[in-house]
């Protein structure tokens, strides 16, 4: 029988995690090598630590509770035999077999899902709340993830006494050879449950259809994920849920094109504008958001206009990056009376041989040219 963590820490089989953390706190105070000069003292504070490790994290306590042994330590999934417990002094041979091995890996705990979420440019400029709806295994609400029916228990499965794995032994040329695999009873759980629960077969999930609400961060890139804690695959009866892993995906934009921090645009100006300088007006990326465009005297076609702190706004910080214009300048297809006078006379100024003015005849043939 292992060893009593809840006495090592002195608290009751159903202290709260917090009353598990105070017991620790002050024993440790006074267990510490550093303060504690009594010979086992190291020994003590290891046991509390250890003591702790389990019955601090739910997943631990609850196998230690169930099976009363201590998860073996170091490994990633808790309430798991150690492999090294299993094959006893054997462990270095086999483990590095098994491994090779690649036998099926019980999975109590849920696994992680991956879902895209759709993202305007819009959206990321400013931050959104967004919900997503997907379907996963949820914990069963009937029984509330235990898998039990009313009054079902779970025990500790005969086939695998708890480990969850089964090992077997074949007679080969080079002598008996142990190999392990997931107990088929039990799934590798190592559990058995004495009348299930009839909603999920006492598995503990169900198939659901499930909503969470996330904060996409203003500035987030596209591909770029976040993490929802708890929200993947529920666990096997209870075990630690996976996470859910939200990939956004930026949809283009009609007007913008993202560069990093920075967005570039296209504004127009007529030549006149673009020869004697203007300032225009465009639509930023923020909502009612209008941003003035500072055209040079002399501007040409394409020249790119730089303003600062115009673009998007940077992930997880107060600024921005830059707008960058790209102008271009727009030809008249069409002129009035006056206005061609006035070119003229510019063209004159200027020194340009340029076309005399037309009749309207002759415009109309231009037409069928
Ligand atoms: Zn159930
Ligand atoms: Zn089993």
């Amino acid at each position: 029988m292992a060893k009593d963590l809840y006495g090592i820490l002195g608290v009751e089989r159903d202290a709260s995690e917090d009353d598990i953390k105070k017991a620790f706190r002050s024993r440790a105070r006074k267990l510490h090598p550093d303060v504690n000069k009594s010979d086992d003292a190291e020994e003590q504070f290891k046991e509390l630590n250890e003591a702790y490790d389990v019955l601090s994290d739910p997943a631990k306590r609850s196998a230690y509770d169930r099976f009363g042994t201590i998860p073996g330590a170091g490994g990633g999934q808790s309430g798991y035999v150690d492999l090294d417990d299993l094959f006893g002094g054997m462990g270095s041979i086999f483990s590095s077999f098994f491994n090779n091995g690649g036998g099926p890996t019980a999975r109590p705990e849920g696994r992680d899902m991956g879902v895209g979420l759709r993202l305007t440019l819009e959206e990321v400029a400013t931050g959104a709340r967004k919900e997503i709806v997907y379907d996963r295994l949820s914990p069963c609400p009937e029984c509330g993830g235990r898998g039990c029916g009313d009054d079902g228990r779970e025990a500790v499965c005969p086939d695998c006494g708890g480990s969850g794995r089964v090992v077997t032994v074949q007679r080969t040329f080079l002598g008996d050879m142990q190999t392990a695999t997931t107990c088929a009873r039990c799934g590798g759980s190592g559990a058995v449950i004495e009348n299930p629960c009839a909603e999920c077969d006492g598995q503990g999930r169900v198939p659901d259809r499930q909503r969470v609400t996330v904060e996409v961060p203003a500035g987030i890139r596209d591909a770029q994920q976040l993490r929802v804690t708890g929200f993947g695959e529920a666990g096997l009866r209870g075990a630690r849920a996976g996470d859910l892993i939200v990939t956004c995906r930026i949809q283009p934009h009609e007007f913008f094109e993202r560069d990093g921090d920075n967005l570039h645009a296209r504004a127009h100006a007529s030549m006149v504008q673009a020869a004697l300088g203007a300032d225009i007006e465009v639509d930023g990326v923020l909502p009612d958001e209008r941003v003035t465009v500072r055209i040079p005297e002399g501007c040409q076609n394409d020249q790119v206009v730089r303003i600062k702190g115009a673009g998007m706004p940077r992930f997880r910080s107060e600024s921005r990056g830059d707008m960058l214009v790209h102008v271009s300048v727009q030809i008249p297809r069409k002129l009035s009376k006056r206005e061609r006078e006035l070119l003229e006379q510019l063209a004159e100024e200027m020194g340009d041989r340029v076309s005399e003015t037309r009749s309207p005849l002759e415009k109309l043939r231009d037409v069928f040219n």
